[in-house]
């Protein structure tokens, strides 16, 4: 096995036994970025000489006795997350000569740990999108199928820890974005509760619902990532005070006795047949690992999606006010007056779906709409809520598909944006909830030859991410979908 397709525990017993060192595993991953990335475009930045620096560093601290979860792990960052001194883009033009003057709290807790940033992902601009097609500088392809996309936004940092060029990756999630790349490309993909880890340095797309969380090969790597980058931060003022536990801890207490809560209308006829199939089969293997399959009702969130689509772009549309080319953003020579030129800059640095929704949310929040659109969609947004909490009093867990297919193929969609939209049927709910959700490898199915894989998510009361991740935990294992890799 490649040294950069070990899990993350594994690495750390190779390196805390001095059998490789940092440096190595960064080269490691380097190598493959060099060898694969031409194919695969899951990278917009790579930062060998930052890397090899930050590796010989986490070296010398391995040397000096020091211990830590990720010391010496090389990984990726969403290009959405600010690394100091390094280019940011959020795959938009807007943003394409930026450099961030600090790093995002997470970046900053990485780089305390030791891990090691080789380097950016591909994104949908500013995170607008299920599939990276949306991204300003070129889409990124699925490692299982190079003709089809890695989901999206986050979808850089999936093909990029599917294919074995990092050990983990950072994503964002706002309505689905770790989560459905992580169904597309195989992986765990887990999006904390809104405020376990801090939004400061993150670009803000929709300010109520976004998070920043891993993409691993298994959910104990993503306990481990979790636990570091979890915590009250004092530049966040909505982050949660609360403790953060060592996510790893009890990973392996199992799910005996536990009440997982199924909603039927989640297997209607929109959901792809051989993953409805293998859903059924799914609950059968959960009652046998001793779960309770307990069927739910979610009324109102058959109403997520529109909600979602409502609710984002309007905050979108205020977010995104302070790119004018003056106090953020690229600026043309070109305007005389001030009116054109935020035309002018605003109109060559968006893409086109930055300014669908910078339209639509100004319209929702406009005078005279807003009590009719933004303001509706918020005393839905509660029902929402309301429907997961009666939904907990019954049961300790909620399992439903991450997505209705799996991967297709690049160009089907991105001129169709209702099918886009509705890409996150099963995972704008727990986000506008803002709670715990992760999609973990579901099993394949066979398209045109290929097997495509597909997930599965589990969501969890709010801050309790430690039952989310030992019920993932017992979920993987029983089968060995997660040990599977793309060969491309
Ligand atoms: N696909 C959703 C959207 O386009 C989710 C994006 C996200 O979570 N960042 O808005």
């Amino acid at each position: 096995m490649d040294a950069q397709m070990l899990s993350i525990a594994q690495a750390r017993k190779e390196l805390d036994s001095g059998n490789v060192s940092a440096l190595e595993l960064t080269r490691a991953c380097l190598r493959n970025i060099e060898a694969l990335d031409g194919d695969l475009h899951a990278c917009l930045l790579v930062d060998s000489e930052g890397a090899l620096a930050a590796a010989e560093k986490a070296d010398e601290r391995l040397r000096q006795g020091e211990r830590g979860p990720l010391l010496g792990i090389p990984y990726l960052a969403k290009d959405i997350l600010m690394t100091k001194g390094l280019k940011t883009t959020a795959a938009s033009k807007i943003l394409e000569n930026y450099i961030a003057p600090y790093n995002a709290t997470v970046i900053e807790k990485l780089e305390q740990a030791g891990a090691v940033l080789l380097g950016k992902t591909n994104l949908d601009e500013f995170a607008h999108g299920s599939s990276t097609e949306n991204s300003a500088f070129g889409v990124t392809k699925n490692p299982w199928d190079l003709s089809r996309v890695p989901g999206g936004s986050s979808g850089g940092s999936a093909a990029a820890v599917a294919a074995g060029l990092c050990f983990f990756a950072l994503g964002t999630d706002t309505g689905g974005s770790i989560r459905q790349p992580a169904s597309f490309c195989n992986l765990v993909g887990l999006k904390p509760s809104y405020g376990r880890v801090s939004r400061f340095g993150l670009l803000s797309m929709t300010s109520s619902t976004d998070t920043a969380g891993p993409l691993t090969r298994s959910v104990e790597d993503a306990a481990i990532v979790l636990s570091v980058i979890s915590g009250k931060d004092e530049r966040d003022a909505t982050s949660l005070n609360l403790p953060v536990p060592d996510y790893s801890k009890n990973l392996d207490k199992g799910i005996r006795g536990l009440r997982i809560g199924v909603v039927s209308s989640d297997l209607n006829e929109g959901l792809n047949k051989d993953i409805k199939e293998a859903f059924l089969e799914s609950l059968s293997v959960l009652k046998k690992s001793g779960a309770e399959i307990v069927e739910i009702e979610l009324p109102y969130n058959k109403y997520s999606v529109p909600v979602y689509y409502v609710i984002t772009p309007s905050e979108l549309s205020s977010n995104l006010a302070r790119f004018d080319g003056i106090g953020w953003g690229m600026s043309t020579e070109e305007s005389n007056n001030l009116l054109s030129f935020y035309k002018e800059n605003r109109g060559l640095g968006f893409g086109p779906e930055a300014k669908r929704r910078i339209m639509l949310g100004t319209f929702a929040l406009s005078a005279g709409y807003a009590d009719a659109y933004y303001k509706k969609a918020q005393a839905v947004r509660e029902l929402i809520k309301q429907d997961f909490q009666q939904a907990f009093s019954k049961v300790d867990i909620i399992f439903s598909p991450s997505s209705p297919h799996p991967a297709f193929k690049i160009g089907v969609q991105i001129n169709d944006p209702l099918a886009m939209y509705l890409e996150d049927i099963y995972l704008s709910g727990p986000s506008l909830a803002g709670l715990p959700a992760v999609s973990v490898p579901g099993g394949f199915v066979n398209e045109e030859g290929k097997d495509l894989p597909f997930g599965w998510q589990f969501i969890a009361p709010l801050a309790q991410e430690e039952l989310l991740l030992q019920v993932a935990t017992a979920w993987e294992k029983v089968n060995n979908y997660f040990k599977r890799q793309p060969k491309f």
